[in-house]
């Protein structure tokens, strides 16, 4: 048996960190083991899933050197591998299960299930799904059926007892099975969830291992299920420790940057990157701090994971940046450094930018160091504004990064368009509300063209100077930041027509 491991990510955001360090844990094992490593794409949400995030996903998997040998942008034997692509597939397996006893029709509207979850929250009981499909007679099913009524199909859960999930990295996990909800397979509009898809598609794709975030431990008896129910054997499955913050939270972009394109925007190496995400729970068996990818797959063994929520800690990376920049030549470096920002377009844009204010081309350094740096120095001094009050200077950068992270197409036009409906419908002059914007971005009001700069830096160093700025000038406190993500979606609204009243 050929061992075949995956990782299949949802293409909903940027690239994150956490989606290399789950496939570079995935293709080590199925290396060491001879066997293959795949990638598929799960868009079952067909909402949130864009193919800009898809490209971006790819792209920096592919950086970061994680090859993978089956793909949707290669092809193979058991394409294709984009779910969208597969959705003609997931029907029938629903449909057998429902046949066979295993999963039922629902028609519950979303309304009465809105319902059926506030009478047991007011009971004092966890909100669950009742079973009230379950309940209905064969005929009125299929009365219901021909009716044309929308349905969901969803699949048994045993009422009582334990689930017994076997982990390789954590042994036997017990799962009451009063904790599993009857989930849905089928969804009203035919398409499958997530569950369903990646059950059937990791049986189809012959994965015979599967590791992935602990995040996914409480389904893991549905999919145990649904393989049984199936008549299938079910691939090994591991999970893994969630990366976290350094005070041990769930790694989150709100603390730590989180975009595998935003190191390597720093200039952080892709060696280093894998090399850091390798140590992340795992260790060489001599304790080595630096090791290659080749390294950890010679060495590889899924044992030594150990479960302590492994540190994301960016310091430490830098450290270790670092002792690879050291490690070359100086001409290695200098190749380095010319790969890095030798993106032609970036240089002409900045060229264009600073053109109409240089006069020797010496102070070409002063007024594009920015572009090139992490993190420009700046003050909260900085940020006062006579027109603006410190509240509303703080909710503009933190609505204009909500703002800005919804988009996924970053150019002039969005950029610009984006903050200039912010500042209206915030009702602030555009001159009084840009110069934060400048203080974050460029370290200072007087610069080049602030939202031209923020699309030459790209998406992810512009998050990063935002929320730095909003850092020292005070980030919302959690109680602080529900109330301004309503106001944010407020302020979208078409104002109301107030009927004025005429003396
Ligand atoms: N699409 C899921 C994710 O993005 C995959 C989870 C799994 O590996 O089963 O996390």
């Amino acid at each position: 048996m050929t061992v075949r491991t995956r990782i299949a990510p949802s293409p909903t955001g940027f690239p994150h960190v956490g989606t290399a360090y789950i496939a570079l844990f995935n293709m080590c094992f199925a290396k060491q083991h001879g066997g293959e490593f795949i990638l598929r794409i799960e868009d079952t949400d067909q909402l949130r899933s864009t193919p800009e995030s898809e490209q971006m996903i790819l792209d920096s998997l592919r950086w970061l050197g994680l090859n993978w040998v089956e793909g949707p942008d290669i092809g193979g034997p058991h394409a294709p591998y984009r779910q969208s692509e597969r959705m003609h597939i997931y029907k029938q397996y629903a449909l057998e299960l429902v046949e066979k006893g295993h999963a039922f029709y629902c028609f519950a509207t979303p309304q009465e299930l809105d319902q059926m979850r506030a009478e047991q929250q007011a009971r004092g009981e966890t909100p669950k799904y009742d079973g009230r499909g379950l309940k209905l007679s064969q005929e009125e099913v299929e009365r219901r059926l021909a009716a044309g009524e929308p349905h969901v199909i969803r699949m048994k859960i045993p009422e009582e007892g334990i689930c017994k999930v076997n982990d390789l990295l954590r042994g036997e996990v017990d799962i009451p099975w009063a904790q599993v909800d009857m989930q849905v397979l089928l969804k009203t509009d035919g398409l499958p969830t997530y569950h369903l898809a990646n059950v059937v598609d990791d049986h189809l794709m012959q994965i015979t291992h599967v590791f992935r975030g602990e995040e996914w431990l409480p389904s893991a008896p549905k999919h145990q299920l649904l393989y049984q129910y199936f008549g299938w054997e079910m691939p090994v499955l591991g999970h893994m420790p969630l990366l976290r913050n350094p005070d041990k939270s769930k790694l989150s972009k709100r603390k730590n940057p989180t975009s595998i394109n935003y190191y390597r925007d720093i200039g952080v190496l892709p060696e280093a990157l894998l090399n850091y995400l390798g140590r992340m729970g795992w260790s060489m068996p001599d304790e080595r701090e630096i090791f290659s990818l080749q390294d950890m797959i010679s060495h590889f063994d899924i044992q030594r994971v150990s479960l302590g929520g492994p540190i994301f800690d960016v310091e430490k990376l830098h450290w270790l940046n670092g002792q690879y920049l050291k490690a070359m030549t100086p001409a290695q470096l200098l190749e380095t450094l010319l790969a890095w920002q030798g993106n032609r377009q970036k240089l002409e844009d900045i060229a264009a930018a600073i053109q109409p204010r240089i006069h020797l081309l010496s102070e070409a350094v002063d007024w594009a160091g920015f572009y090139f740096n992490h993190m420009p120095k700046i003050t909260a001094e900085q940020f006062e504004s006579k027109k603006l009050s410190p509240e509303q200077v703080r909710q503009s950068l933190q609505f204009a990064i909500w703002r800005l992270e919804g988009m996924f197409s970053w150019n002039n036009d969005s950029v610009s368009q984006t903050l200039m409906d912010l500042a209206n419908q915030m009702e602030i002059k555009l001159r009084d509300f840009m110069p934060a914007f400048f203080v974050a971005i460029a370290g200072s009001t007087s610069s080049t063209p602030v939202m031209q700069s923020m699309v030459t830096i790209g998406p992810d160093l512009t998050f990063a100077r935002l929320r730095h700025a909003l850092k020292i000038i005070g980030e919302p406190s959690k109680k602080e930041e529900k109330i301004w993500q309503k106001l944010n979606e407020q302020l979208k609204l078409p104002k109301n027509n107030t009927v004025e009243s005429s003396e």
